[in-house]
């Protein structure tokens, strides 16, 4: 038997609760792992309350990320007691996911465990963490340096934003962080923003041009922010588009794209090849100091996940909660 949030649906409504199942339960896959750690993400909350259609199959167990211990495999990559790391590939939407003691999976959606961080460490830095990395990567695939301006985070005060602030400061560049929680200036200042701007600036309808402002842009909110993030953008800038925090629209126009040559780069962190995800802790590891994670992480138990899902979404939770799920086998 195992302990996991379950959703069901059931009459056009959704349920959601602590449960504890069997086993056999479990579905298809060459991997079970015993959960050390999983996370709360956008798309978790989203998923648990029922605000938005993350679930794709019911019942399901939410979780898109998860740090575990292999119990079995009849993989060759895996065997028992390796300390494994999956992020995104549907689970937590299409398969049951990491809000749970125990999760049986595909072993092509693992990578092993970076060696630079403990199980609590990586949960700590999860989908946003290594979203936020993808981001900084893409503005440096598109050659935009440090010497070539000031850098716009939106959502600065969500999972996404804490990372890609404190990792585009790690790496020299003049980070802005727009916020609608200015009171948290000093946390964003700590994690390495040079400025901290209202996100009222850029969540109204705009121009299509605005005056030049941004060498490169890290955007997880989407709608008019992102039309007015493009706007603002500098000539041959890049902004990166991960989320939808404050809409799913793009009211924008091609001005930015056709006068001033801006990308605007897609990013993708759930379906994203092995070898990119590997590469994106690679570098993980090598940017984030792991003792400064502490700052940005709150820590729940499994039975708080339900009711801090419901705070997240109402924008209550500065930075990443991790969910520790059974007491972890190493530090
Ligand atoms: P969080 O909830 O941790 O952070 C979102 C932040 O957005 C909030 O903290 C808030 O920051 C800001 N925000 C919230 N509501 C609004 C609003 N109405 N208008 C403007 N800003 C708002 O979420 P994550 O950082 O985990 O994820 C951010 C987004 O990125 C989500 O949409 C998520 O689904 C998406 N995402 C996409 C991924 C991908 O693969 N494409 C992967 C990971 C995340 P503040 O208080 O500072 O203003």
């Amino acid at each position: 038997m195992f302990k996991a949030i379950l959703i069901d649906k059931q009459d056009g409504q959704q349920q959601v609760g602590l449960e504890t199942l069997d086993e056999s339960r479990l579905p298809e896959g060459d991997v079970t792992v015993r959960v050390d750690y999983s996370t709360l993400n956008y798309k978790d909350a989203l998923a648990i309350t029922g605000k938005g259609p993350v679930v794709r199959t019911f019942p399901m167990v939410p979780g898109i990320d998860l740090v575990g211990t292999v119990e079995s495999s009849t993989s060759d990559a895996y065997v028992p007691g390796d300390a494994v790391l999956l992020n995104g590939w549907g689970v937590g939407e299409a398969h049951w996911g990491g809000l749970a003691e125990k999760a049986r999976l595909d072993s092509r959606w693992l990578i092993p465990l970076p060696s630079a961080f403990t199980p609590a460490q990586a949960m700590a830095i999860g989908t946003a963490g290594y979203t936020a990395m993808l981001s900084v990567m893409a503005l440096e695939q598109q050659g935009v340096t440090p010497d070539q301006g000031e850098v716009l985070v939106t959502g600065a005060n969500g999972g996404v934003g804490s990372y890609a602030i404190a990792l585009l400061a790690r790496l020299g560049y003049r980070v802005v962080a727009s916020t609608g929680r200015l009171e948290e200036a000093d946390y964003l200042e700590g994690l390495g923003a040079e400025r901290v701007i209202d996100r009222a600036e850029l969540s109204e309808p705009g121009r299509p041009l605005a005056k030049e402002r941004w060498a490169g842009v890290v955007d997880s909110v989407g709608s008019h922010t992102l039309a007015n993030a493009l706007a603002g953008t500098r000539y041959g800038g890049t902004v990166t588009a991960c989320g939808l925090a404050q809409g799913m629209d793009l009211p924008a126009s091609v001005a930015p794209f056709i006068l001033r040559g801006v990308t605007l780069a897609g990013i993708d962190s759930v379906m994203r090849p092995y070898a990119d995800r590997v590469a994106a802790w690679r570098r993980l590891g090598e940017l984030l100091v792991p003792e400064k994670l502490d700052a940005i992480t709150r820590t729940i138990a499994l039975e708080e996940t339900i009711e801090t899902a419901n705070e997240l979404l109402a924008g209550r939770i500065r930075g990443r909660v991790v969910v520790a799920i059974q007491a972890p086998s190493r530090p």
